[in-house]
């Protein structure tokens, strides 16, 4: 579905909180797709990472949110050793994340996990999880 970008959609304090927690400009990405192309993520995501990075230059904050590709960025750094720019999209993905936690937005909810997945999960991977997914 197509985007619309108005003056009500760009929120610009999302932009400086994202260059902010992240420390990267986001302005620099033009737009290449290498970082989707080195993505060992990029069948599982809904939006692809260099659409994720338009969105947030125009401070699209609620459709970065909605396409949820953060939360499935296995944060590899794969995209951050590629990108022609030197952006460090792994830190953007990281502050699209707190930005969420930040809105006590649970990506995954402990309590509702089906007791077999937590019988059978490791530990290691549960803990890691909640750390990256829950607020
Ligand atoms: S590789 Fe870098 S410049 Fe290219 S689309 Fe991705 S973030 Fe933007
Ligand atoms: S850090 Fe995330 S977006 Fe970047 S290549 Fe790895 S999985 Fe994909």
């Amino acid at each position: 579905m197509p985007i619309t970008i108005s003056e009500k959609t760009i929120k610009s304090d999302f932009i400086e909180k994202v260059k902010k927690l992240s420390g990267q400009n986001i302005h620099k990405c033009f737009q290449c797709g290498t970082c989707g192309g080195a993505c060992p993520m990029s069948g599982q995501l809904a939006t692809l990472p260099r659409k994720i990075m338009r969105m947030a230059q125009f401070g699209l904050e609620n459709e970065v949110a909605e396409s949820k590709t953060f939360w499935t960025c296995a944060s590899c750094h794969s995209c951050s050793v590629t990108c022609p720019r030197g952006i460090d999209l792994a830190k953007v993905m990281e502050a699209l994340r707190q930005l969420s936690l930040r809105k006590n937005v649970n990506y995954v909810e402990p309590s509702k996990l089906p007791s077999e997945t937590v019988k059978e999960m490791p530990q290691i991977a549960m803990v890691s999880c909640f750390r990256k997914m829950t607020s």
